[in-house]
């Protein structure tokens, strides 16, 4: 979503004569656009700010603004402590950024924007075209979150859940195309709770799913991230219907004991979240999974660990991401004591190598086989171009012509932990229109 962001507030500062640059030592405006929900998240920020006053000794001193949602945490608190931040503005009202900037080049005052204008925010985005041209783009349909899961800090940081109006996430979908995008990613903190109102209609992200299905020159639609509990039927059967919907889920588990569910307020237990996956499995046979674990949340046991093995050998998820649990200031969980170090290290190392076997597993199956990548970029090295497959693997070809933006069939040879690498079958075009 800070991709999403920061190319919105690149398009938002255009009009006042902004653009961004290559070259970071000569630029006259820094934003540090923030997340919080890694560990020291604010260290980091100000080792950043350290790095920039550096590079910045002998010369003028940039306009330095701190966006996101570690601006949002400590704001005020951010001022006072560094000097050398001109402002700090939350994931909410970034929408004003380009007044802050004036205000800051006129008047010299430092500026504290950290309201909840979510609604504000999208009528002033929705004038603003978005100008973002990648291949495959991102775009925020919903921010926010009700849930509250007691480790988490993000409904303090986004607000409350906010759908965006239907028509508008379509009208934006529609200049994602026009501008050559050909996958969009819908996204949202809980994005399978979109709900959007108008005078006659109800519209949930199946229809959203469904509408952009029917976008001629869009060949692939995901979305992230979802939560278990509103995982509905119309979703899953948008699975089945939409062919342009890819064939992998990202879909947060966090662990597979549902006493420990319970105790981090996630609003599922395990059987509801196997009871969507044989659901999904049925609808849309070959559908793929990965999800999130925290290893470690205060009191789990061996056996609650032993469960959450035990999850991921029975829904054999082919990517996921896991951390050691880390506590956030302000939660209900920052109250309560925390499992050994030691046990949560080795709890991790073994949850992962379990997930790296499953992964390699699933990469094995792939070699001599072909795949349909969609290809987004040339990398810096020569010759070399970056796709996706449907299940979001990392692809890496060689090639004289250009691939970018086509759909191409890729004979896989080899992977590593990050990529698979492959020829390409140029016998078999999937689409050549660019
Ligand atoms: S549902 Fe996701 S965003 Fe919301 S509180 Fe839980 S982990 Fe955080």
């Amino acid at each position: 979503m800070n991709e999403y962001d920061s190319n919105r507030i690149l398009d938002l500062v255009k009009p006042i004569g902004y653009a961004p640059t290559d070259n970071p030592s000569e630029a006259d405006c820094y934003v540090l656009n923030t997340c919080h929900i890694r560990e020291k998240a604010t260290d980091k920020v100000y080792h950043d700010i350290g790095r920039l006053k550096k590079k910045f000794r002998n010369k003028k001193k940039p306009m330095l603004l701190v966006t996101g949602c570690v601006a949002q945490a400590e704001n005020v608190e951010m001022l006072n402590r560094e000097k050398y931040i001109d402002g700090v503005v939350g994931p909410q009202s970034y929408h004003k950024i380009s007044e802050i900037i004036k205000n800051i080049e006129y008047k010299k005052n430092k500026i504290n924007s950290t309201e909840f204008d979510v609604i504000e925010k999208f009528d002033t985005l929705n004038l603003v075209k978005n100008s973002n041209s990648k291949i495959s783009s991102f775009l925020t349909i919903q921010e926010g979150c009700d849930k509250f899961c007691h480790f988490c800090v993000v409904p303090y940081t986004r607000g409350p859940e906010f759908s965006r109006s239907f028509k508008e996430v379509i009208n934006e979908a529609k200049q994602l195309v026009e501008n050559g995008s050909k996958e969009i990613t819908l996204l949202g903190q809980n994005v399978n709770a979109y709900e959007y109102k108008d005078q006659s209609n109800t519209f949930h992200l199946s229809d959203i799913i469904l509408e952009l299905n029917e976008i001629k020159k869009l060949e692939r639609i995901r979305y992230t991230t979802s939560h278990p509990k509103d995982v509905k039927k119309d979703l899953i059967d948008a699975h089945k219907s939409c062919e342009k919907l890819m064939p992998i889920l990202h879909l947060p588990v966090q662990s597979g004991s549902s006493k420990v569910l319970n105790a981090m307020n996630r609003k599922h237990n395990v059987s509801d979240y196997y009871k969507i996956i044989m659901e999904l499995k049925k609808v849309k046979p070959g559908i793929r999974f990965s999800s999130d674990f925290i290893i470690g949340y205060p009191g789990e046991t061996d056996e609650d660990f032993n469960q959450t093995l035990e999850l991921i050998e029975k829904v054999d998820f082919i990517n996921s991401y896991s951390f050691i649990y880390s506590s956030r200031p302000g939660t209900p969980a920052s109250k309560l004591e925390n499992v050994d170090s030691d046990i949560a290290k080795k709890r991790l190392i073994k949850l992962q190598s379990l997930l790296q076997k499953n992964n390699f597993k699933y990469k094995k199956i792939l070699l001599n086989k072909s795949i349909e990548v969609l290809f987004e970029n040339k990398l810096p090295e020569k010759n070399k171009y970056f796709g996706r497959d449907k299940f979001l693997n990392s692809v890496i070809v060689e090639s004289d012509q250009d691939l970018t933006g086509q759909i191409l069939e890729v004979k896989i040879n080899d992977f590593n932990h990050n990529s698979l690498f492959g020829t390409l079958l140029f016998n078999k075009k999937i689409n050549l229109e660019a």
